[in-house]
């Protein structure tokens, strides 16, 4: 496996390998790898005949109180993790290699940033869409690879590659949960052993509002209260959004009819945590 920290070096290799003719598969991520990575990067590994990981924490996708200064980081165990995945090139900027001074160029995707993430977390999009953007140019990928966990982000990235005629596959993977069902997360680290319990009534809730939808509930507003209900069973536990909007554009739905996903954010003490379920006709 190849480390790559400079842009200049990353777009040579880019540039030899789609000259050969191979198919260069890219997965981004922010490391601290867990299973829903590796997840993307045996996808990876299957599409591409060159398999690129990027591990950038990206400031530019954090909030002035949110936690980029303590996120967690262990560059030498996912190094090795990486290597063990069959990862071919591990390329790892420095936040000055990504924005050098005089930076001021980003890339802003509109309606469908604003809603569920979008308001609680008003900057984070077009953070995740700049250097998105800016890894699609360097890395050059036929196809890029990304997780279900974040749904709103895997819509805004089709929309932005479509929009901007980016000509990248966007393939999006199922969420890898722990065994309890807790999404697994990097930031999952920073809960205690309560908080961590608490935090099961994330999927708990989800199970409810599947198992409402199953029994022929189409009625989002039902369905959300139903899932709210077993949330707040727990003390400590403060909901920031639970929504059902249409699973391709994120719209605001009446009634359950074309695919929809349930999504839904709270804190945990301190820990903000992220889940959906996309409801799918059997
Ligand atoms: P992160 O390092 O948290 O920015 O995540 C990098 C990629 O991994 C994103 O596309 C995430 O959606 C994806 N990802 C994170 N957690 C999971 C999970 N539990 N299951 C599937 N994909 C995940």
């Amino acid at each position: 496996m190849q480390i790559v920290s400079t842009i200049k070096e990353m777009c040579s290799i880019s540039e030899g390998v789609r000259t050969a003719g191979q198919i260069i598969a890219l997965v981004p991520t922010m490391g601290y790898f867990h299973e829903g990575h590796l997840s993307l990067m045996r996808e990876g590994r299957r599409r591409g005949d060159v398999l690129v990981v990027s591990l950038f924490i990206n400031p530019a996708q954090f909030g002035e109180d949110e936690d980029y200064a303590s996120y967690p980081r262990d560059f030498s165990k996912d190094k090795n993790i990486a290597e063990g995945i069959g990862v071919d090139i591990l390329f790892v900027p420095t936040v000055e290699e990504m924005y050098p001074e005089g930076y001021q160029s980003f890339v802003e995707v509109e309606t469908v940033t604003k809603p569920m993430e979008g308001q609680f977390r008003p900057t984070h999009f077009r953070g995740v869409t700049t250097v998105v953007a800016k890894l699609f140019n360097i890395v050059r990928p036929h196809s890029a690879i990304f997780g279900e966990k974040d749904f709103q982000q895997l819509v805004v990235i089709r929309r932005m590659v479509e929009d901007l005629n980016m000509g990248v596959e966007i393939i999006g993977m199922p969420i890898v949960r722990e065994r309890d069902g807790l999404a697994m997360s990097s930031r999952n680290t920073y809960l205690t052993f309560e908080q961590r319990k608490a935090a099961l009534n994330l999927n708990r809730s989800l199970q409810k509002a599947s198992q409402f939808f199953r029994s022929g509930e189409r009625n989002p507003k039902r369905i959300i209260e139903a899932a709210k209900e077993v949330i707040e069973r727990e003390q400590d536990v403060t909901i920031e959004y639970v929504e059902v909007r249409d699973a391709k554009t994120l719209e605001e739905i009446e009634i359950i009819r074309e695919e929809a996903v349930i999504a839904l954010a709270m804190k945990v003490g301190k820990v903000r945590l992220i889940d959906n379920l996309v409801f799918r006709d059997p």
